[in-house]
């Protein structure tokens, strides 16, 4: 949410967590503030913006995810987590041109929208459509060993941000 990273921090750690969305939605939660007990919906982006997005959600809204396990649209895929983060934010810059959160993102993108274009993944992950090109191709390359790798340390990074 911006540049001021401290304030951005003090306020993550003043929302109380509700409510994970889960696995397949392990960027999302739902939490409220400890002083004013605003519900807050948020967005752990930490792969290419290193940033937290949240709005504020009704009473109602919130009550229907943790009763009813019904999440707000807001937020939903991951592809609408970087848009957003893009409007506000810079990505990264990535030392690895291969990086494992380049690659992953990549390939989860592609996964929720097979239609999504080199171009619109440019666009979200603030690279060249030529890098997206390379990552795809790498990804297609990787072995199904790298990939549970891969996949296990995200779920072990995953499980550590609470
Ligand atoms: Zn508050």
């Amino acid at each position: 949410m911006g540049d001021h990273r401290g304030r951005d921090e003090q306020f993550v750690e003043a929302v109380k967590v509700l409510l994970n969305a889960g696995l397949s939605q392990w960027w999302l939660y739902l939490g409220q503030c400890g002083s004013c007990q605003q519900n807050w919906l948020l967005a752990q982006e930490e792969r290419i913006y290193d940033e937290h997005l949240l709005v504020k959600i009704s009473q109602e809204r919130a009550d229907a995810a943790l009763d009813a396990g019904k999440w707000p649209d807001t937020f939903s895929t991951y592809e609408s987590v970087l848009t957003i983060a893009q409007t506000l934010s810079h990505p990264g810059q990535f030392l690895d041109p291969m990086a494992w959160s380049l690659l992953c993102t990549v390939e989860d993108l592609r996964r929720e929208r097979h239609d999504i274009s080199e171009d619109e993944m440019a666009h979200l992950l603030g690279i060249s459509r030529r890098h997206v090109h390379r990552l795809i191709v790498r990804n297609a390359r990787a072995s199904i060993g790298e990939r549970m790798k891969g996949w296990l340390s995200f779920v072990r990074g995953n499980r550590s941000f609470h």
